[in-house]
């Protein structure tokens, strides 16, 4: 007899769909599941449009080859961060912004715009632009994104599994972005050798630890 089961049944009824367990056994943990879930809607706006911005931060390293392939591998990464825990807030009853301009604004981290020099013209209008500029602007989204990752493993670690799992598998790549940026900044503005201690991924934007695939698969 299914009655019998301890888990067959419990707080939500048989065929409800308008409750998830799956929010309610967090929120039983002492996680607030719709807070939670804005925070992550935040938290992936910032992965979405540092993705963008990097694909125009990348553009305008022009001459920094080597520049350029780690900026590639860190907004192939942010996208891949996106598309990691934009299914988790389906999960717990939310949806993205059908706004794309809502989901910008919502970011948790600053847009990592060309730093356009003081006095300077508009974005495109950029012989003045240097390297040191704009790796300054990639380390600190960096900086922003471990931030906030750690907040996210902060608040569901030992209770919601699933999203920590997700936000640590993140916070590891951002660890390791921000160590690539320190290495390379470290060495055009201040000539100093200050190493990541790891090399850039074998394919572009690998995502070691945070692509779907890879938690879907063993392989
Ligand atoms: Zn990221
Ligand atoms: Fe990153």
């Amino acid at each position: 007899m299914s009655d019998e089961k301890q888990h067959a049944s419990g707080d939500v009824e048989a065929g409800d769909t308008s409750k998830r367990v799956g929010m309610e056994a967090i929120r039983e943990r002492g996680v607030d599941p719709e807070e939670l879930r804005e925070k992550l809607i935040d938290a992936v706006g910032a992965e979405f449009t540092t993705y963008y911005y990097y694909t125009n931060l990348r553009m305008h390293l022009a001459g920094h080859e080597d520049y350029k392939e780690i900026t590639e591998d860190a907004r192939l990464e942010d996208r891949a961060h996106f598309e990691l825990v934009a299914p988790r807030i389906y999960e717990l009853g939310g949806h993205l912004p059908n706004d794309i301009r809502d989901f910008a604004d919502r970011a948790s981290c600053p847009d990592a715009e060309l730093p356009v020099p003081m006095g300077g013209d508009e974005p495109d209008h950029v012989e003045d632009l240097d390297a040191e500029s704009i790796l300054e602007v990639l380390l600190e989204a960096e900086r922003c994104a471990i931030r906030t990752w750690s907040e996210v493993c902060d608040m569901t670690q030992g209770k919601d599994p699933r999203t920590y799992d997700m936000a640590q598998r993140i916070l590891q790549e951002e660890v390791e972005h921000e160590a690539w940026f320190i290495e390379l900044l470290s060495m055009e503005r201040d000539g100093e050798i200050n190493p990541a201690g790891h090399f850039i991924r074998g394919e572009p934007g690998d995502a070691p630890y945070s692509t779907n695939r890879r938690i879907n698969d063993s392989a």
